[in-house]
Order: C-alpha cells, then structure tokens, then sequence
C-alpha cells in the first residue's frame, strides 16, 4: 500500500489545476489518468477542435475580402489540416504526463477505483490517500437505438483522416453547431438532426437565430423534431430512421451531451452520484468531506467548461491548503465557434428582457468600422445593464473575435465596473473595444 496526502483521479484540467498548487506547497500528490494525459480538451476537445477552426475561420475571412482586395476562396485541405491538429495533439500526453512528474507528483497510468472510503486500486495497486479528488470527466452521450454502434462521437470526428462526403450531427449543442460548421466548411454535405426544434437552448433566442441563418447560408440542413429509431448499416455508409424520416450519410456523429458514467462506476457505494453527476457542497466536498469532486464531473449549474474545471480545481487545492471560504464563481463566459462566432456572459437578454431591474442595450453593428473593415455578413452587440447602478450586468456579441470583446466585458462584470467607467477607459483604435463607445 502506498500513502500519499491527495490522490487525484483524472489528469485533465481539473485534476490538474488542483494537483500543481497541492505539490508546489509540499504535498505528496499522486495523479492518475486511465486514457490521454491532458483528458479533453487538449487532446479531444476545445484545443483541436479550434486548430481546425483556424483554417475554417482563415477560409471564411477570404471568403468575405473577395471583392475587397482578394481574389478567390481557398480550399480547406482536410487531410493537410488533421496532420496539422496532430501536429498539436500528438505531443500533449507526454508533455503533460512529463511536467506531472517534474513537479515531484507520482503519475500512474491505468482505472482507479474506490476500495474503501481512503484506498483506490489501480491496475494491481493500492493506494491510500488522506485527501481524494475525483476529476474524471463526461462522457458523450449515443442514443440507444438500433444500431448505435455505428454513430461515432466528436472524437473520432475530430481525428479523421478524410473528410466524408455527407455527415450528419445528431444534438444541437454547441459541439454539434461547431463541428458541422467545421465539416460544412471543408465541403461536406452536412445535417444537423435535432430533438425539438431550439439549438443552443444556454444562449440567448436572437443570437442563435441569426447564428442558425448563417449555418442555413452554408446550406447545413436543420432537421428539427426529429425522434430516431434506428441506425442501418449501407455499403458506404449509415441510414438513419425516424417515424416519416429517413436520412443517407456516410458517417454520423452523436453530439447529444455529455455524461459522467466512468465516474459512476468508480464511486458507486461510497460516494453518492447520480445521473447527471457528483453532487457536491459549497467546499466541492461530495458526501465524505475528504473526498472532493471537482470539473465536468461534477452535478453544477455552471457550464461544464475547461476554465470552470480548473477554476474548481485550484479553489479545491486553496482549501485542503487552509481557505475555510465556500467556493464563489466569477461570471462564467461561453462561446460557439461556429458560422458566426456568438459569445455571452452574465445576465441574458432573454432573461433580462422580463425583469425591471436591467435595461436592454442591443443594436446590428455590422457597419461598425471594426465589421465593416473585415466585411461581417453580420455582427451584434447586447449590454445588459443593472439600472440601479449602472454596471453591466450581462453581454452577447455575435461576430469574428466575439470572445476577446466579451473576455473585456467579463472584467467589467467581475470589477463591478459601470458602463460610464468603461467609457472613459481608452481602448486601441481602431478595435472592437473601441467601438463600443456606440453602443454603451
Ligand atoms: C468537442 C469538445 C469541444 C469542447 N470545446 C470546449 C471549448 O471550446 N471551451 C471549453 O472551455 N470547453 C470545451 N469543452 C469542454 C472541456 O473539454 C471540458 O470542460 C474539460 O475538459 C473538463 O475538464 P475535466 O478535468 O473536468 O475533465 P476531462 O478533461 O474529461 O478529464 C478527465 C480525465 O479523467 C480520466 N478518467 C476518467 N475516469 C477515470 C478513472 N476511473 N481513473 C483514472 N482516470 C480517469 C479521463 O480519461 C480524463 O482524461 C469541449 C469538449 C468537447 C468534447
């Protein structure tokens, strides 16, 4: 049996996030990770999904400056492009199984699984930690219809070597939204099957409609209200079938959510899971206060994001080292890489749009100087402001680049800044942040 003061499991930006303060403060911290170091996001998540968002967002920029100085459009080279991601990718395990190590943690590679209420066993060995923080991740969802085994997820999307001809996503969340805009780009053929009949239900009506015009623009077909049943394999491909439905693909990807069902297995009879995760107090402590759950694993309402897992991670990390504060989120920014770039924060317009307490500050600014110079075919910027105080409360910006502009309204939420105070501010011109001034 091996002791050690924290036993992390999961080496993905949660488990990691926690585990470097921990060791840098002279703790004996163990790491296990059962699959790729680094755990989604860099290896199957936000990091590759936007090396292949640069050559779509390069393509798309000449696209619009044709006409305005550029001749022609650019094709994407997918298998180019895939070498290009892996270029990225292939390095990050050992990097970051490596930097583990050179930090004096111990990393062990295999499952973990509860033994007892202090003690994991990986592969044949035990390890017994004072302190265990579950950091293991989701897992995408496949519905379980017939002939499930033939619908792949984001990952294998995200590493093929060519790109198939005609694709569809099944789910219309932000992954889906991404990755068809991704394919459609490419050339492909793509479909978008949805449940109901709203995309991105966590961002606000307008945003999405006009993001789901672009996608239409594109001519990615939305299939809406669709209830699958089955999934038929063809000589080159899959047929998928619903009551009246029937669709050709040659692949077909499920980007229908994620879940946490590796975590459940690991802490079934000893730390209380459901569903839809670990839940967890306002320390991150889940049933047993010596046991910590931290990261997409974790049953929160804030979004299951990179920075929200290594956010959770660090505050964990603050408290077994002596900070008796509960945790306490900052505003959470998310954005869809898509056909147009949407971006929000805070309190939404939706939302706002009901409450007397915010006024609502929305107007197209494709004719920004900023948009117009890079030819937008549309761009928008939303304030939510707090009446009583004048701070800003919320933002949606939908154009190329909207997460820096929002990353920038993100600190005046977060400072508590009014709008008055941001308009004295000087930005560089000509920029984004310096337009706002036409709004606010
Ligand atoms: C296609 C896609 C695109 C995304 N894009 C973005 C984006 O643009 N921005 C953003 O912020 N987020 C994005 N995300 C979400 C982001 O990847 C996650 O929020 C983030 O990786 C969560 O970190 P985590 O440490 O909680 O879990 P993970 O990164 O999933 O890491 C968990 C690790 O635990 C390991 N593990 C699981 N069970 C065990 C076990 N029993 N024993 C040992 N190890 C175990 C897993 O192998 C994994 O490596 C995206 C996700 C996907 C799938």
């Amino acid at each position: 049996m091996q002791e050690y003061d924290v036993i992390v499991i999961g080496g993905g930006p949660g488990g990691l996030a926690a585990a470097y303060p921990l060791a840098q403060a002279g703790k004996k911290v163990l790491v296990v990770e059962r699959d790729l170091w680094g755990g989604t996001c860099p290896n199957y998540g936000c990091d590759p999904k936007k090396m292949l968002y640069s050559a779509v967002q390069a393509k798309s920029y000449a696209a619009r400056m044709t006409n305005a100085g550029l001749n022609g459009i650019p094709d994407i080279n997918w298998p180019n492009l895939m070498d290009f991601k892996r270029r990225y990718t292939i390095k990050v395990p050992a990097g970051t199984r490596g930097g583990v190590t050179k930090a004096g943690m111990t990393a062990v590679d295999g499952v973990a699984r509860f033994v007892d209420d202090r003690t994991i066993i990986v592969n044949t060995e035990y390890y017994r930690g004072q302190d265990i923080i579950i950091a293991t991740g989701v897992q995408p969802v496949v519905p379980q219809i017939k002939g499930h085994n033939l619908i792949k997820t984001s990952r294998e999307f995200l590493d093929m070597d060519q790109l198939p001809q005609r694709i569809a996503f099944i789910g219309a969340g932000y992954v889906s939204m991404e990755l068809a805009n991704i394919a459609a780009s490419a050339g492909a053929d793509v479909h978008v099957i949805m449940h109901g009949d709203r995309a991105l239900r966590a961002f606000p009506t307008a945003a999405v409609s006009a993001l789901q015009t672009a996608m239409v623009a594109k001519r990615i077909h939305f299939h809406e209200n669709v209830e699958l049943s089955r999934a038929e394999e063809l000589p080159n491909g899959v047929r998928l079938t619903a009551p009246g439905f029937t669709l050709d693909v040659q692949r077909v990807f499920a980007a229908m959510g994620r879940l946490p069902d590796q975590a459940l297995t690991l802490a079934r009879g000893h730390i209380q899971a459901g569903t839809r995760g670990i839940p967890v107090n306002e320390f991150m402590q889940t049933n047993d206060p010596h046991v910590y759950a931290i990261g997409d694993v974790v049953n929160k309402k804030q979004p299951k994001l990179t920075p929200v897992a290594g956010f959770e991670g660090r505050y964990v990390a603050e408290h077994l080292l002596g900070n008796q504060q509960p945790i306490q989120y900052p505003v959470i920014p998310t954005t869809v890489y898509g056909a147009l770039e949407v971006s929000q924060v805070g309190v939404s317009p939706d939302a706002a749009a009901d409450d007397e307490r915010y006024q609502v500050k929305a107007a197209e600014v494709t004719h920004w100087y900023t948009y117009n110079r890079t030819q937008e075919s549309f761009a928008s910027v939303t304030v939510v402001e707090e009446k009583a105080t004048g701070r800003i409360a919320g933002a949606v910006v939908v154009a190329s680049g909207a997460e820096s502009l929002v990353n920038l309204l993100t600190m005046a939420i977060n400072t508590k800044t009014p709008t008055a105070e941001v308009l004295r501010m000087v930005f560089a011109y000509p920029s984004a942040a310096s337009d706002l001034s036409y709004l606010l």
